[in-house]
């Protein structure tokens, strides 16, 4: 089946009531029926189903295996954000003591968490150019875990060289761990491209109309061999005492290890669990987005073009822009679209002002991926908590004006902007 199929069909066989949407089960628990089978469902010995919403509910699973078959990978876990997906993904590997390598070119909300957060649990990040992968290998050590990178950076829109920081990874036997956020599974598969795991802000893209947040790993297939007797994921291959002493790697109930423990372990513990109704909502947008993201491309890209030729703006930057300094990279990864982030460059700040104060079309709002379209100025909100040299690192300069391109009619968007300009 190809994505867009998938998309509608995947991971939902109708119940006794054939309903065609996906039913929504509102239950925070579910009936186990017998004693024993009550038992074995809490000591991980039978499939974790359906026992309690934090851990998992029926509508969430439709979602996971729905976005986890539409990504190319095994097994998805859904969680209550896209800070979620990501807070887990390192926690499922990492603790004090250890560090993760990071791209430099990072969602703002995520370089905090790297860089604050986690330093206050005692793990370290050590950043990176995401255009030096060169510079990977001299940051790793025993106690890396994990690099960490956008498929297409938000605000900075800069698309890595996949293949060179794979390489890397895979000399050192480490997982790679990429939020696809921007690009959506139907721009980009990470996972067929040898990355290890997934992460997403369901927030943005996949919801599509602005209505939920929520969050999603995804691992892919057969990536439980990376991870089994590989001394960097002790987690994976020592007893773990809070399930008397069970190896991860040696559960026969489940041989997806990463979100099977990211669940059972981390959602277990710390509950960021995704809302049914949420789910739900992802599951909608999900059915159209193969659609909605190749109009925010051809959107995006017209508008990049257009911003080129008009004065007073520095630089425009779009990766599928001929001369933009991503589009080797963007031509090889992202060849059915570049997705609906463009950024360009007014002298200053007072100047980017003035034109967030006149679009009309545009919405001035802190989000990205939305059907309607979204302007912002970078410094002074999602990035705001940013030091100066953080700031230059994201490449987020005090005249960059960030667009979420919408599936608005171009012309109107383009004479919104002409105005504005
Ligand atoms: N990743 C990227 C690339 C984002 O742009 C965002 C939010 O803007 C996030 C993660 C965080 O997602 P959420 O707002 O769902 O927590």
């Amino acid at each position: 089946m190809k994505q867009s199929t998938k998309a509608l069909h995947s991971g939902y066989e109708k119940d006794s009531q054939k309903t065609m949407s996906v039913p929504i089960y509102m239950s925070t628990a579910f009936d186990f029926g017998t004693a024993d089978f009550a038992a074995s469902s809490f000591n991980l010995e039978q499939g974790t189903d359906n026992v309690y919403t934090r851990v998992g509910n029926p509508t969430n699973a439709i979602l996971e295996r729905r976005f986890a078959e539409v990504e190319g990978g095994s097994a998805a876990l859904a969680v209550a954000s896209g800070m979620g997906a990501i807070f887990y993904s390192i926690l499922n590997i990492a603790e004090a003591g250890d560090n993760i390598v990071v791209s430099n070119q990072l969602y703002g909300g995520t370089v905090t968490l790297f860089s604050q957060t986690l330093k206050k649990l005692g793990i370290e990040s050590r950043f990176f150019d995401v255009h030096k992968a060169e510079d990977i290998e001299a940051l790793i050590d025993d106690k890396t875990r994990c690099i960490f990178f956008e498929s297409i950076s938000n605000p900075s829109i800069d698309v890595p060289n996949f293949d060179a920081i794979i390489e890397v990874a895979n000399k050192y036997n480490m997982l790679t761990i990429v939020d696809n956020t921007v690009a959506t599974p139907i721009l980009c598969q990470p996972l067929l491209l040898g990355v290890d795991i997934v992460v997403h802000s369901a927030s943005k893209y996949t919801t599509g109309q602005g209505t939920a947040i929520g969050g999603l790993i995804v691992e892919r297939e057969n990536l439980s061999l990376k991870i089994k007797d590989n001394p960097r994921y002790p987690y994976f291959n020592e007893p773990e005492v809070s399930y008397h002493g069970l190896v991860f790697a040696d559960s026969v109930v489940s041989p997806v290890l990463f979100t099977f423990r990211a669940r059972m372990i981390l959602l277990r513990d710390t509950g960021a669990v995704l809302s049914p109704f949420n789910a739900w909502l992802f599951i909608q947008g999900l059915e159209t987005l193969a659609l909605r993201i190749k109009e925010h491309s051809k959107n995006a890209l017209a508008i990049a073009q257009w911003l080129q030729k008009q004065e007073g703006i520095k630089k425009v930057n779009y990766p599928l822009l001929e001369g933009d300094k991503n589009y080797e990279n963007a031509s090889k990864y992202l060849s059915k679209g570049a997705s609906g982030l463009v950024s360009f460059e007014v002298e200053d700040y007072d100047r980017a002002k003035k034109i967030l104060d006149k679009v009309e079309i545009f919405s001035i709002v802190a989000n990205i991926g939305d059907s309607k379209s979204i302007i912002n100025h970078s410094a002074s909100t999602t990035h705001q908590q940013l030091s100066k040299e953080e700031l230059k690192k994201a490449g987020v300069s005090e005249g960059l004006i960030r667009l979420s391109v919408g599936i608005e009619d171009l012309e109107d968007l383009i004479e919104d902007l002409a105005q504005a300009i």
